[in-house]
């Protein structure tokens, strides 16, 4: 399986260069990062702390496309856009797993999954995958007067808020509620909660990898459901068997919850 990783020189494109040898079916063709990377020219495998692997970390994905079955893009909301249109000029499976990305992104995905398939995940972990479909199912089970809150944290250097995982568990939730959307946003000033919305509360500081509460608060008693991830490496091997899933797939849009084998797809 020949991978592209794009953002190869962020932390998660070194977790995923560094799990990848717990893939032996993968061959990193391309490692691709800006033009001003301080990594640029250097090979990846030796960036992430592991053996040279004979692939330089370049700026030009248009030509690693060119050689790949999949591209793992964990870079930046401003170029998955255009990575995403990269990838059906050149026929190339794409696994999105950048955060951030613009309300009108999925139109662009649903054009791009006529051609190639596409699986956008803000989060590849298993845990996480897991929790989005016990969240739905909490949410359909208990009535609608359990008001729903989600709370997240994140190290400092984390650009959105609330985070993709939050937003995401948000749609699990309206999901499972049966809202027509995950109305809500991050609290600020007073007022009354208003009933059905889904509420966010972020925390952003040190070197939290990524920690997710949803709170369904009822009158005297409350259920939380909660993941934290203590290591990167669960979304770098989430992401790979995301990537290995959609190898050799027809076109189309594909979800984290049938890489894992889930029965019921939220
Ligand atoms: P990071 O800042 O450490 O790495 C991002 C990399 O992308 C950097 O090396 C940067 O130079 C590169 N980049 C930025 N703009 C680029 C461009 N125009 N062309 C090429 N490369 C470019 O960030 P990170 O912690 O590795 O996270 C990257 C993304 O992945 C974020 O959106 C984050 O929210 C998301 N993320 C997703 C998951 C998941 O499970 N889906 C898990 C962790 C992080």
């Amino acid at each position: 399986m020949r991978v592209v990783i794009v953002g190869a020189s962020g932390r998660m494109g070194l977790a995923i260069t560094r799990a990848s040898l717990e893939f032996p079916e993968v061959m990193i063709v391309g490692a691709i990062d800006r033009a001003d990377s301080k990594l640029l020219g250097q090979d990846i495998g030796l960036a992430a702390g592991i053996a040279a692997i004979g692939t330089r970390v370049s700026s030009d994905l248009a030509a690693a496309l060119a050689d790949a079955d999949v591209m793992i893009d964990f870079s930046s909301a401003a170029i998955t856009r255009q990575n995403l249109e990269l990838c059906q000029a050149a026929g190339v499976a794409a696994l999105i797993g950048t955060t951030g990305l613009d309300a009108d992104f999925e139109s662009l995905a649903a054009g791009a999954a006529l051609h190639i398939p596409v699986l956008i995940a803000a989060n590849t972990s298993l845990g996480v995958t897991l929790l989005a479909e016990l969240v739905r199912l909490a949410a359909a089970a208990l009535p609608p007067d359990f008001d729903i809150e989600i709370v997240e944290a994140h190290h400092r250097h984390k650009q959105d808020a609330p985070s993709g995982t939050a937003l995401a568990l948000g749609r699990a939730a309206a999901r499972g509620r049966e809202l027509l959307s995950d109305v809500g946003g991050v609290r600020s000033g007073g007022g009354a909660r208003v009933s059905n919305e889904i509420g966010y509360a972020v925390l952003r500081g040190g070197d939290v990898v990524g920690d997710h509460t949803v709170a369904f608060l009822g009158a005297g008693e409350r259920v939380s459901l909660s993941h934290q991830a203590t290591d990167r490496a669960i979304f770098a091997r989430g992401a790979l068997r995301a990537a290995r899933f959609l190898c050799g797939k027809p076109a189309g849009r594909y979800k984290m919850g049938e890489v894992i084998g889930l029965k019921t797809i939220s």
